[in-house]
């Protein structure tokens, strides 16, 4: 298991350096590659995506990510952002399937902003396609148009392997889970979407194991405040995705627990926190590294098929929290808060 290990700015070396610490402790063969990427890497050869860092994660088996950016990036030219970075790889990787999941730990229950009692118990699994949709569908832009005024548009599409392919990803995923997909589209309203609907049912037939149902975009993002604990997979197109993976990580209210993995066809992944590199607190050793850890145990259930080690490494991580460990972040008024090396080690100790 050749890993590529891009730790990126701001946090994302601090919380990498746990990660990696709690994937050694798993006594697996592993090897780590570490590559610049984001700021560090412009600042140090003038691309945020270095060819070296690109060769690197086309021949390692996954790509672990921290995080890049901070402000002192903000003003430079475009290609040089340390976000193209990120982009880039994404695409050159070829990335489809962006995975997220949201799951309420009995003792953060009270971090989130709905009552603890509509999120306690919350497992859900957002499957996001990530490469097509209205975000790249052609024709776009801005036209004149006869009267003057200009009028802006954009090109939803989706071809039926697009959506049989992230479908399969939704269903597979299912099957190491609960057993159901909710497949949310707008059918009623977009063609694109009708289309969605017609190709994830007529997958759902290859899965008999699994229940498949359907949901349009407003009552899911609804029944995701009102009763996020009747879904198990949900998944849906990108601008979709988009906007309901974040309405979801945000039912945990611990921006520094969650996870994400992007999949190409072949099971290679990204597997990153989804929070940024929160340059507030880089340096100071207080960031939860969590997130980062629980993005490893995704790696090596998606990518490496390692399930057993998976599923130890994130009772690992719900046995420290149920321990008391906390970093700053989760921490109730009045509790103790460790640093990052602390709660990564605390984790190697509950492995
Ligand atoms: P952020 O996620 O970095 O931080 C938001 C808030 O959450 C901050 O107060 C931060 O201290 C806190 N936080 C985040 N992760 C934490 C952790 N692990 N432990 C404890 N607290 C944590 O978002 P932002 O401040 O909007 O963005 C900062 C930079 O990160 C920007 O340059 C942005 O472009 C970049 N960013 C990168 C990614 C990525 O690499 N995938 C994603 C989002 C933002």
């Amino acid at each position: 298991m050749k890993i590529a290990v891009l730790a990126g700015d701001g946090i994302g070396p601090e919380i990498v350096a746990e990660a990696v610490k709690a994937l050694r402790a798993l006594g697996l063969s592993m090897e780590f590659e570490p590559a610049l990427v984001g700021g560090a890497a412009t600042d140090a050869t003038g691309d945020p995506l270095p060819a070296a860092t690109l060769a690197l994660c086309k021949a390692a088996d996954a790509v672990l990510f921290g995080a890049v950016g901070g402000p002192q990036y903000d003003a430079l030219p475009r290609p040089q952002r340390p976000e193209q970075g990120l982009l880039r790889l994404r695409k050159e990787l070829g990335l489809f399937a962006n995975l997220r999941p949201a799951l309420i730990y009995p003792e953060l229950a009270a971090a989130s902003t709905l009552k603890a009692e509509v999120v306690a118990g919350l497992d859900l699994l957002i499957v996001r396609e990530l490469t097509g949709d209205i975000y790249f569908g052609q024709p776009r832009g801005i036209r004149r148009l006869d009267d003057g005024q200009r009028e802006g548009f954009d090109t939803m599409r989706y071809s039926e392997s697009e959506v049989r392919r992230i479908g399969r990803v939704a269903f597979e995923a299912a099957r190491r889970r609960s057993r159901r997909v909710c497949s949310v589209d707008k059918a009623n309203v977009l063609e694109t979407t009708q289309l969605w609907r017609e190709v994830m049912t007529e997958l759902a037939s290859e899965y008999p194991d699994v229940a498949l149902s359907h949901m349009y975009v407003d009552n899911a993002a609804m029944q995701l405040l009102r009763n996020p604990r009747q879904f198990d997979v949900m998944v849906t197109g990108n601008m979709f995705g988009d906007i309901l993976s974040d309405e979801a990580s945000m039912l945990t209210g611990s921006i520094g627990m969650l996870p994400s993995a992007s999949l190409d066809a072949d099971g290679k992944g990204l597997y990153e926190p989804i929070h940024g590199s929160a340059p507030d607190i880089a340096g100071k050793a207080v960031a939860n590294p969590l997130a980062t850890i629980l993005s490893a145990a995704m790696m090596l259930r998606y990518s490496f098929g390692q399930e057993e080690a998976a599923g130890r490494l994130e009772r690992a991580v719900a046995k420290v929290l149920a321990q008391g460990w906390r970093t700053a972040d989760i921490a109730a008024p009045g509790e103790r808060a460790v640093g990052t090396p602390a709660m990564g080690d605390a984790v190697v100790r509950a492995l």
